[in-house]
């Protein structure tokens, strides 16, 4: 049994299925990616894990539960309380109010102690946000709100921290920061759940992966597992296989001699 463990999960938009009876556990500690490509299902994962579809119009079958107690029936914000927290892709930070502001905004359910504590924990981890307190977020580069929607979610001392693609349109020197911080933020005790398009920096960060495809948990188990796989390798990685690449190369080349020898 893990510590957040998703079983039977289905979720529909109207007539649009989108998850299909996906089960998956992350157990406490731990850092998991889903891996999946556009509308695969990734994010409406972590709408349900956050009680957050009913903003989206979606509903929702199958149990999730998080450290031994069911969540449905919990609210959003009562989602929060219990520690799990998620940080929206395309960060979706507020970009006319202040830095300082934004992660106010984060520990609204917080008590002042603990904010105070986490600010300081967030001021430690992006130093960048505390050198820029007073500025607008808008003015902040991609990476930056980056750290500043993550900082936000810190704010409300999650157990459990939900990543909707954190690397997305950013410079590989950023992704990989952000990858640094997300392994920080685990050592110091928070559990991850990483939704990622980059398989290669999912695979890295986590202990344990699953791919979705169209709504539906096609494959599963250890990161370094799956990293070897071919079928990971070739769809996720890029890896390109060798006998396929040799067989182009020699069609290319036999169509070239044709070429040359054609009248
Ligand atoms: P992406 O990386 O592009 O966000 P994803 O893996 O996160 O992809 P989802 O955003 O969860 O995928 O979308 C899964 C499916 O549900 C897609 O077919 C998508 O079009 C559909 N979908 C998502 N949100 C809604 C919504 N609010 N109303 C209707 N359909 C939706």
């Amino acid at each position: 049994m893990g510590w957040l463990e998703v079983s039977g999960l289905s979720v529909g938009y109207g007539p649009v299925r989108a998850l299909r009876e996906v089960s998956l556990s992350v157990p406490a500690g731990a850092v998991v990616a889903v891996l999946g490509g556009n509308g695969a299902g990734k994010t409406t994962l972590l709408r349900a894990v956050s009680r957050t579809l009913g903003f989206h119009r979606g509903t929702a079958t199958g149990t999730i539960t998080f450290d031994g107690r069911p969540t449905d029936g919990l609210s959003p914000s009562r989602t929060v309380a219990a520690g799990v927290v998620q940080v929206p892709e395309g960060r979706q930070v507020f970009a006319r109010m202040t830095v300082a502001d934004n992660l106010r905004a984060g520990a609204l359910l917080a008590k002042r102690a603990d904010a105070a504590r986490a600010l300081a924990r967030v001021h430690e981890l992006f130093p960048v946000l505390a050198d820029r307190a007073r500025q607008r977020a808008g003015l902040l580069s991609g990476g930056e709100q980056q750290m500043l929607a993550m900082g936000r979610a810190l704010m409300a001392g999650p157990r459990l921290l939900l990543l909707d693609e954190p690397s997305l349109g950013l410079a590989p020197l950023m992704a990989a920061r952000i990858a640094d911080t997300v392994r920080e933020i685990n050592a110091q005790g928070t559990s991850v759940l990483l939704v990622e398009q980059n398989a290669a920096l999912a695979l890295e960060l986590a202990s344990r992966a699953y791919v979705m495809e169209v709504g539906e948990v096609t494959l599963s188990g250890p990161a370094d597992e799956l990293a070897a796989s071919d079928e990971v390798r070739r769809r996720y990685l890029g890896v390109v296989d060798e006998t396929a690449a040799a067989d182009a190369g020699r069609a290319q080349e036999a169509a070239r001699t044709l070429g040359r020898w054609a009248p």
